[in-house]
């Protein structure tokens, strides 16, 4: 199978709401008036962001939900992305498996593909999407507001006892491991509450190296101090016995919940917003005067022993 028809058999589908799509030099797309293109790119490596051998399928679902979730967290909707690939070998039924994952999330949330790249290498996976967002409309990770509660969806913490199972041998049970990769290899990207979020929400971004860290760039872009209460996170009920819990929760990434801010006059139609998704959301404290990430517990500082993950720290 040569690259072309590796293209056409895997990738090439007819185009929807795009001019133009595969097949050109490049795809032709007419943005609606009165919106803004939000545009993100992710990179995934083999053995640096997933396990060599896992599942194509659930590997197509994942590299396309990270995206989605950077869209989620500016309150933008999904519309095209670009597939860049790197292969260590034409695998016919490797790629059919991965086309799979990844056109069944992307058909669920509307996102058409649009072109791309394909090569020899070391297996890497980047996908660049775009969505779109009323003019001026995005949630910024700059506007957060003194007194805003912090707000988390979803509850955390099993995605990080899923890697450091494989990574550190952690010991989990039967039931614990079949929830812990389901949480790690298959996020759901939180679209529906990025797009509810729009006219309510200070400020959001999403969790992709634990609330810990992330929340420090909230903090940091609005000139605050975001103050968690470690006792109020959400944790997982699957791992919430594990003595790490509450520092999976903290410290983990990979969880691809929202993180978000609004003023305490929103928490009313914030619990509506819960009850309609079927998505807990959760209070886990306020943004201050000051600078960085406050964790405290029972009032007290609380120094997680683990940190968001940094590539070259
Ligand atoms: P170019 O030489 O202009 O980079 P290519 O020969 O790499 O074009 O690709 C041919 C067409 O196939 C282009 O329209 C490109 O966008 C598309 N394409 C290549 N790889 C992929 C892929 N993995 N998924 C989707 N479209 C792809
Ligand atoms: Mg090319």
């Amino acid at each position: 199978m040569g690259e072309f028809e590796l293209i056409a058999r895997h990738f090439a589908r007819p185009v929807r709401a795009a001019r133009l799509g595969v097949g050109d030099d490049c795809a032709l797309i007419a943005p609606p008036a009165g919106c803004e293109l939000a545009v993100s790119v992710d990179m995934l490596v083999s053995g640096r962001h997933f396990f060599a051998d896992v599942d194509p399928e659930a590997l197509g679902h994942k590299a396309l939900a990270v995206n989605l979730s950077d869209l989620a967290a500016m309150g933008a909707q999904p519309a095209w992305c670009t597939l860049a690939l790197a292969l260590p070998a034409a695998d016919d039924a490797w790629l059919a498996a991965f086309a799979r994952g990844f056109f069944a999330l992307a058909d669920a949330h509307g996102v058409e593909l649009v072109g791309g790249d394909t090569t020899r290498g070391p297996l890497t996976i980047s996908i660049q999407i775009a969505g779109y967002v009323p003019a001026g409309g995005g949630l910024l990770r700059s506007s957060a507001q003194a007194g805003d509660d912090i707000w988390v969806s979803g509850v955390l913490g099993a995605a990080a006892a899923g890697v450091a199972q494989r990574s550190e041998g952690l010991a989990l049970s039967g039931a614990q491991q079949v929830r812990c990769r389901q949480r790690l290899e298959r996020p759901e990207p939180r679209i529906a509450l990025g797009l509810a979020l729009r006219d309510v929400a200070h400020s959001a971004l999403d969790l992709s190296d634990g609330i810990a860290g992330d929340m420090g760039h909230i903090a940091g872009r609005s000139g605050l101090a975001a103050r968690i209460d470690v006792d109020a996170l959400p944790l997982d009920p699957v791992i919430a016995d594990l003595p790490q819990a509450l520092d999976f929760a903290l410290a983990g990434g990979d969880e691809y919940e929202l993180c978000f801010t609004a003023s305490p006059a929103q928490r009313e139609r914030i619990l509506a917003i819960a009850a309609g998704l079927a998505l807990p959301l959760t209070r886990v404290g306020q943004m201050e005067a000051g600078s960085g990430v406050r964790l405290e517990r029972q009032g007290a500082p609380y120094c997680s022993p683990r940190h968001a993950f940094d590539h070259f720290a």
